[in-house]
């Protein structure tokens, strides 16, 4: 077999489909994001940002930078080890005890990210459970969908956001099987928010165990940063939640909080978390630090919702296409992938506003997007900037505005 030729013909499927990945090469400049440099082979220019997951900026905090470099030079580089051989250091257990707290839970596990939290805590929640059935949201993120697959437990996708659909299809499992409900709370691409509470009503009527991936929310929503569980008061009914230290926390990293026994026995079964070195201690002394400052700084929070509804209201008032949700999450629907990519490409060439086009199969053909997520660190300088380009562009390429706002 000519395997060369089988890959290049691979990416040429990819390219042709307007679907080949290609990376913005930055260089983040701590004190300066959202402005970064870009590298290209035409040289060095400067970029603003629009498309970070570091929501808050907390990836150049100063708490957060000063705990890493502590922790490095006390500690130095590497765990060393997994967390059974030799890499369970304090910086961890401290960690995963302010994880715990945040959730009010009585126990939380690290992994080394979200995707893999997700991966090992659903593929052994249900391969171990006596005859578990999975009921999966719809628009569940790969991590979950892929842990889920691995376990091979039956696996059932419920209507996205339906405790209804949900409701019925766990009427239906046989009494005494597992039930496992999989779900989101915020949803990163369309910005929605899932109804919790009646998701838990179903759960609970049922006796299904519930996990909720709050990824796109700890940190963000929450008195104290838990995500929106925590906001409407429903942290406590929850069995799992899991979440990431690489988005709103700035740093890298994943876990789960839970029961003890239910911690426990993830920690002893799931061979993503047992064969693999634990996080370096700094990572997990940074995270740490962005948790605990977050649980009381209120600023970062507040000064993020009022970027993102301004950034809304600019973009309404020229008309521009947003899809209406009630997160932090702006996607600007433009509905076509070539023409997705075209103005992401102008927009980064022409004004150094960086913003990813989102194509298949990240979201539905039709809905290609660009998905901007406003910061705390955005000037109103950098949103001038946004929104002048874009109203630009939309006129350049008679791209279709909505009714003007009044
Ligand atoms: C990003 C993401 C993850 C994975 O988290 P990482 O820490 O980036 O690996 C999990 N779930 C959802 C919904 C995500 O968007």
């Amino acid at each position: 077999m000519d395997y060369e030729a089988f890959f290049a013909g691979e990416l040429d499927t990819l390219r042709e489909d307007g679907r080949y990945r290609t990376f913005a090469e930055l260089e983040r400049k701590a004190g300066a994001f959202p402005h970064a440099s870009h590298h290209t082979a035409d040289g060095v220019s400067d970029v603003t940002v629009w498309c970070s997951n570091d929501y808050l900026g907390m990836g150049q905090h100063p708490v957060v930078l000063e705990a890493m470099h502590a922790t490095l030079d006390k500690c130095g580089a590497g765990a060393g080890g997994t967390r059974n051989i030799s890499g369970t250091t304090h910086a961890h257990v401290e960690l995963e005890r302010e994880l715990a707290d945040l959730h009010g839970k009585d126990a939380a596990l690290l992994f080394t990210s979200g995707y893999v939290s997700n991966w090992a805590a659903l593929s052994t929640l249900a391969a171990k459970l006596p005859d578990c059935v999975v009921m999966s949201d719809a628009l569940n993120h790969a991590s979950m969908i892929e842990g889920i697959r691995h376990s091979r437990a039956e696996c059932q996708r419920f209507t996205h956001n339906s405790p209804e659909d949900l409701d019925r299809r766990l009427a239906a499992v046989a009494p005494g099987r597992a039930k496992l409900v999989a779900f989101e709370s915020v949803y990163s691409m369309d910005g929605d928010i899932a109804p919790i509470a009646e998701i838990l009503n179903v759960c609970e009527a049922h006796g299904a165990l519930s996990y909720i991936d709050e990824v796109h929310a700890v940190g963000l929503y929450g008195p104290r940063g838990g995500g929106i569980a925590e906001r409407e008061g429903l942290m406590d009914r929850i069995d799992v939640i899991e979440g990431t230290l690489g988005k709103a926390f700035g740093v890298m990293g994943g876990y789960i909080a839970a029961s003890d026994a239910l911690v426990d026995f993830v920690r002893s079964f799931a061979s993503g978390f047992i064969f693999t070195t634990a996080l370096p201690p700094a990572l997990a002394a940074g995270a740490a630090a962005s948790i605990r400052h977050l649980k009381t700084s209120q600023a970062e929070r507040t000064r993020h919702q009022e970027r993102v509804a301004y950034v809304r209201r600019r973009l309404d008032a020229i008309g521009i296409p947003t899809m209406d949700n009630p997160s932090h999450i702006i996607p600007v629907m433009v509905g076509d992938a070539k023409k997705c990519k075209m103005i992401s490409d102008w927009l980064l060439d022409n004004h150094g506003i960086y913003v990813q086009p989102i194509n298949y199969p990240t979201v539905p053909v039709g809905t290609e997007r660009l998905r901007i997520t406003p910061s705390p660190v955005h000037s109103d300088g950098d949103i001038d900037r946004l929104v002048t380009a874009l109203s630009d562009i939309w006129s350049q390429c008679a791209l279709s505005r909505r009714a003007m706002a009044a």
